[in-house]
């Protein structure tokens, strides 16, 4: 099955919002064996709307459209299919009085304009929002379909996931087509890697390896019937897995940080942060985990001088001595935000995320990140490039590498 994506709405072409649908919905549907030929970005116009439908209904089964489902007169993508099919709209009363149920929740009447997001393509079916007044819906063109989701992502996600994904699986069972599978990896460079998956000997099939920060995703893919597919996939996994198994924290969705809190949870484990130049990054990005409440005690930006020695505990002899970004302060952030917290791990993070140095003599982008654990404590020296963001993300990423790495996982424990 092949389907286009048609993200609509004219804040992404102006850089007001990025485009994460597209992302999202693309990931989703090749882990399920259905290939994405297209993805476009097209403004709220009917024109263009219409153009884009138009080229892209010949050469798929389906075409998702995001966005442009909203109340106000911009939005337009509902109005676009049913000119192009030549349909009309109808009043849903049922989703009406959803709508107006949703309202007298919030506590004041439904706009006029909300009743435009009642209206359904004749002959669709509807997809419903538990999250917000715009419905989604199916609508069959010949032997095709046009699905439209609304724009928000958190409206989006569960939608595509409850009603769509089932329909597309269901409506057109998915013959020979290609699957891939994304094995994520922390803890090794691209280049490593690649070396070691060559000993791994040939593969068959595709393999590609794409560096995102400090992480590796190595895509695996298969062409042919859905079960002879994921078999295959499985195969070159277990084969992959024995040769750079150590550092597979995760396929397709999972994350860097999720893989760090289940292994923290499964081993009743729990973690303290103290985080300079990340200002609250690695915080940030192991409380987007759920469940990281069992595992998280706490966590420091400790970001000025002062900081370090109180309330965390840095000595100042020490901190004078060999400076604020040095492997000796990174420990001792370390060791002392596991003591302010009283927590099985802890982490400490120094560094000059630049662009201008901190008068010190030390280079922009140069990062320690220490991880304390039991009775040993790990250190890495960072020597980063490129923006702010860029070196806080790199170096979180790789205080994530390292908890992950040095937590024994449950077969080796
Ligand atoms: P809608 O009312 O359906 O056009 O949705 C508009 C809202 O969804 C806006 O707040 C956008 O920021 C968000 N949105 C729309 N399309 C996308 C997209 N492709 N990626 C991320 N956010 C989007
Ligand atoms: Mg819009």
């Amino acid at each position: 099955m092949k389907v286009d994506l048609l993200c609509i709405g004219s804040e992404l072409l102006t850089g007001l919002v990025a485009d994460t649908n597209g992302f999202y919905l693309s990931g989703r549907l090749w882990s399920s064996g259905i290939q994405v030929r297209e993805l476009r970005v097209i403004p709220d116009d009917m024109d263009a709307i219409i153009t884009a439908l138009r080229h892209s209904l010949p050469h798929c089964d389906a075409i998702i459209c995001t966005g442009g489902l909203g109340p106000t007169d911009d939005d337009l993508t509902r109005e676009a299919v049913a000119r192009l099919l030549d349909l009309p709209l109808l009043l849903d009363p049922e989703w009406l009085e959803q709508i107006e149920r949703l309202f007298a929740r919030y506590g004041y009447p439904m706009p006029l304009s909300n009743r435009k997001q009642a209206m359904a393509i004749k002959g669709s079916r509807r997809l419903d929002n538990p999250k917000g007044t715009a419905p989604g819906a199916i609508v069959p063109a010949g032997r095709r379909w046009i699905i439209l989701l609304p724009g928000p992502p958190q409206e989006m996600q569960p939608m595509f996931e409850a009603s769509v994904l089932p329909f597309l699986n269901s409506a057109a069972p998915v013959g020979a087509s290609w699957f891939i599978r994304t094995l994520k990896c922390a803890g090794l460079g691209e280049s490593l890697l690649a070396e070691k998956i060559k000993q791994a000997g040939a593969f068959s099939h595709p393999l590609s390896l794409t560096a995102r920060g400090m992480e590796v995703y190595l895509q695996l893919k298969a062409y042919g019937a859905p079960a002879t597919a994921v078999n295959e996939l499985d195969e070159a996994e277990t084969r992959l897995r024995r040769t750079i198994g150590d550092y597979i924290y995760g396929v397709d969705q999972e994350t860097l940080a999720g893989a760090v809190v289940s292994r923290l949870k499964e081993r009743q484990l729990t973690l303290a942060l103290a985080e300079s130049c990340t200002g609250g990054l690695l915080s940030d990005l192991i409380t987007d985990i759920h469940g990281s409440s069992h595992i998280l005690k706490g966590s420091l930006v400790a970001y000025s001088p002062g900081a370090k020695i109180d309330p965390l505990g840095v000595e100042q002899n020490l901190l004078e001595a060999e400076g604020a970004v040095s492997e000796a302060v990174a420990v001792a952030m370390a060791l002392k935000s596991r003591v302010l917290f009283t927590a099985d791990a802890g982490v400490g993070i120094t560094g000059i995320a630049g662009p201008e140095s901190d008068g010190s003599g030390r280079p922009v982008g140069l990062v320690f990140v220490a991880v304390a654990f039991g009775e040993g404590v790990n250190c890495k020296q960072l020597n980063l490039t490129g923006t702010r963001r860029a070196v806080k993300e790199r170096a979180a990423q790789t205080a994530l590498a390292m908890l992950w790495r040095m937590m024994p996982d449950d077969d080796k424990a």
